[in-house]
């Protein structure tokens, strides 16, 4: 697979996506060049380079299982592709998409299309690991370019890229941030959610959205109470734990934990 200079190939995959993840690949800056020294892409259709069919050494896959298509496109990849690398919260988990998994998504879209006559589409939003053995999970929304650029070099020397399972708040922390939960009552969800992003929202002042999924030990039901006892809604704290990442189950527990109101308890 590797090409006929011994570098290492290279896709870039999409399924069901925004293509933010994608597009980490194109802002990458002098890394891109880097990464161009080190690699050649053979798939990457928003860079212009299509062949689909290409085997390659890593396959990036970014975005859900929701469409048929989608289904058989991640068998193919797999089949071609030496190390399938899952990028993004939509590939690691089933992404925003993977709210309708709550409900019936017939129903909703039912609510929101005219005519759904046209739409073709799988009833659930699944991460890709679900349908194929994949070798790492990169995970953001969107990814990290520089987690990115550190993976690429590890599978090149055969060794697990070194990623983080710590927690946001351990980043927050050593970026000096005023904590926006204890000083704002802001519902911020990173003392359940993997650091990877550098405390992104925190250092601006906004509350963790949980991009890079659950980190190590996350204790959702304790941060549930911390955020029912500032004053926020049951509800609120609810949703807030299925968003970007909704399809862990760690998250979705908490969401069945505190959507009923508690005088239905
Ligand atoms: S993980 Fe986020 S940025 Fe990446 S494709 Fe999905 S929605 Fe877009
Ligand atoms: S702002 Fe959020 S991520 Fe930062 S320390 Fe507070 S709870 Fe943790």
């Amino acid at each position: 697979m590797a090409n006929e200079n011994g570098k290492a190939t290279v896709a870039v995959h999409k399924l069901t996506s925004c293509s933010g993840c994608q597009s980490v690949f194109l802002n990458l800056g002098e890394d891109l060049l880097t990464l161009s020294r080190l690699v050649e892409i053979r798939h990457f259709i928003e860079a212009g380079l299509n062949d689909f069919e290409a085997q390659v050494d890593i396959a990036f896959v970014e975005g859900s299982i929701t469409t048929p298509e989608d289904e058989k496109r991640i068998r193919e990849v797999r089949e071609r592709s030496r190390f399938v690398v899952a990028i993004g919260a939509c590939a690691c988990s089933g992404g925003v998409q993977a709210l309708r998994n709550i409900k019936d998504s017939q129903h909703w879209a039912g609510a929101i299309y005219a005519d759904t006559a046209y739409l073709d589409s799988l009833a659930d939003s699944r991460p890709v690991a679900q349908l194929v053995k994949i070798d790492l999970e990169l995970w953001g929304c969107p990814i990290s370019g520089r987690q990115l650029i550190a993976t690429v070099r590890a599978l090149l020397q055969g060794v697990p890229p070194v990623l983080p399972t710590e927690k946001v708040c351990q980043e927050c922390k050593r970026a000096g941030n005023v904590c926006v939960l204890v000083s704002q009552a802001a519902p911020c969800l990173g003392p359940v959610t993997r650091a990877g992003c550098g405390a992104l929202c925190p250092s601006f002042g906004a509350p963790c959205y949980t991009c890079f999924g659950a980190s190590e030990q996350p204790n959702c039901e304790a941060l549930g109470e911390r955020l029912v006892g500032l004053g926020i809604p049951r509800r609120q704290v609810a949703e807030r734990f299925v968003s970007i990442s909704s399809g862990l189950e760690t998250y979705q527990q908490a969401w069945e934990r505190w959507r009923i109101p508690a005088k239905e308890l």
